[in-house]
């Protein structure tokens, strides 16, 4: 016999393949937009006045924000992906525990549980 308590927050196959869906509908948008930023991101011909170079150069720095933060998801969404094919997905990285349905459902991409996930931001301070 299995206690239940043991399942209760572990994820079965069939939410992980739906979890695995969301995760690569999750990657294919930040992929395009991490292609349109790089093609909005393509040196200017024209010559503008002042002004209009201000705004470009807040563009620019917006722009920048938009396409790390799209590479960051990408690459978090790989390892949640990497973590699926292992088997170890939902697990804990840092104590190996299971993370908790709720939690992944919430954030797909979470490394860690929300235990260690304190821990590490304390230590990183
Ligand atoms: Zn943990």
């Amino acid at each position: 016999m299995v206690a239940k308590k043991d399942n209760k927050d572990m994820l079965s196959a069939a939410e992980i393949k739906e979890i695995k869906k969301h995760l690569l509908a999750l990657k294919e948008d930040a992929t395009k937009r991490l292609q349109n930023t790089k093609q909005m991101d393509m040196p200017e011909v024209e010559v503008g006045d002042p002004i209009d170079d201000a705004s470009k150069s807040l563009d620019k720095e917006i722009l920048f924000e938009l396409s790390s933060n799209a590479h960051n998801t990408i690459e978090q969404i790989e390892a949640a992906l990497r973590k699926i094919d292992k088997g170890i997905y939902g697990t804990c990285e840092y104590c190996r525990k299971p993370i908790g349905k709720k939690r992944m459902k919430a954030l797909p991409f979470a490394r860690y549980c929300i235990n260690c996930q304190h821990t590490n931001e304390h230590h990183s301070r």
